[in-house]
């Protein structure tokens, strides 16, 4: 650990990977102290808490926890304050997909998506705004989704869920508008991540087709621009919500879909 640079203490649920990464890595840049979080062991987890410590002259821990549970959230939260000290930054970002059609929808996976994508923002958001409020100052960021503006089908439980944190994020901004505290949500199209990476090579087999066409025809078929955002777009604009210059935007849900959703 390094010392602080004074932009206070960050988490970010489900940033050992991925979008969460990339967000926690923009926060880091911009002198925020960052807990990490995700279900992967901590062995696996440390280099990049690390790495982002190092370079950026942040203080980053990392703690391992399951937030489906409920009561894991608030333990998470408290975990963070003690390591990090106050939260001014919180970013609900730990999420997870499952793709069948209704009639076919398992319960446990509809109950796995709303906990981690929608219940689990709810825990996070209702523990940290007390202390928000009382000091006068929070920035709490939402990662939904284009399928919280539309949706697609087999995709029912994320869809709803991603609908939701979209109430919940104009809620949660209500509430705390006059005390210092914005709360917004950023919706992405598809971002390149490793894990979107990893399904190009099986679509194309399965498909006959080639992985340009797989990215082009059937992953961004949707998108207007033809391209992926990039984690670091994502946690850019995470970072400038997280800014002065930000404070008059809360309760804003703001796509960075390459133009899906003006469709
Ligand atoms: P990812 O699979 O790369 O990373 C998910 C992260 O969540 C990991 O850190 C993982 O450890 C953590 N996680 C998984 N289950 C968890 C649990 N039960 N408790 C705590 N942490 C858990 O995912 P990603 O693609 O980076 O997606 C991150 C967020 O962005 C999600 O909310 C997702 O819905 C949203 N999103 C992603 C895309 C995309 O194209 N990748 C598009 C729109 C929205």
């Amino acid at each position: 650990m390094t010392d602080s640079k004074g932009q206070g203490a960050a988490l970010v649920t489900g940033s050992s990977s991925g979008i969460g990464l990339g967000i926690a890595e923009a926060l880091a840049a911009a002198g925020h102290d960052v807990m990490l979080n995700g279900i992967d062991p901590e062995t696996e987890v440390a280099p990049e808490r690390d790495r982002l410590a190092e370079a950026h002259g942040v203080r980053t821990a990392y703690a391992r926890a399951d937030l489906t549970h409920g009561q894991a959230v608030d333990d998470l939260v408290g975990e963070a304050e003690d390591r990090l000290g106050p939260l001014a930054v919180l970013v609900n970002n730990a999420g997870v997909q499952h793709v069948a059609p209704i009639a076919e929808f398992p319960d446990d996976k509809w109950e796995l998506i709303l906990a981690l994508n929608l219940s689990a923002a709810f825990r996070a958001i209702r523990a940290v705004v007390p202390g928000m409020t009382a000091r006068g100052h929070g920035r709490i960021v939402n990662i939904a989704s284009a399928h919280g503006f539309v949706a697609s089908p087999g995709k029912a439980a994320y869809v709803a869920a991603k609908h939701g944190l979209l109430g919940l994020t104009k809620t949660a901004a209500l509430e705390t508008a006059e005390q210092g505290v914005t709360v917004n949500a950023i919706c992405p199209g598809y971002v390149w991540t490793p894990l979107v990476e990893s399904q190009i090579p099986d679509t194309a087999k399965a498909r006959g087709i080639t992985e340009e066409e797989v990215k082009r025809d059937v992953l961004l078929a949707a998108a207007p621009t033809r391209e992926f955002a990039t984690t670091a777009q994502i946690g850019a604009l995470a970072a400038f919500l997280c800014t002065d210059a930000a404070a008059q935007i809360t309760g804003a849900a703001l796509p960075v879909d390459g133009g899906w959703t003006a469709q």
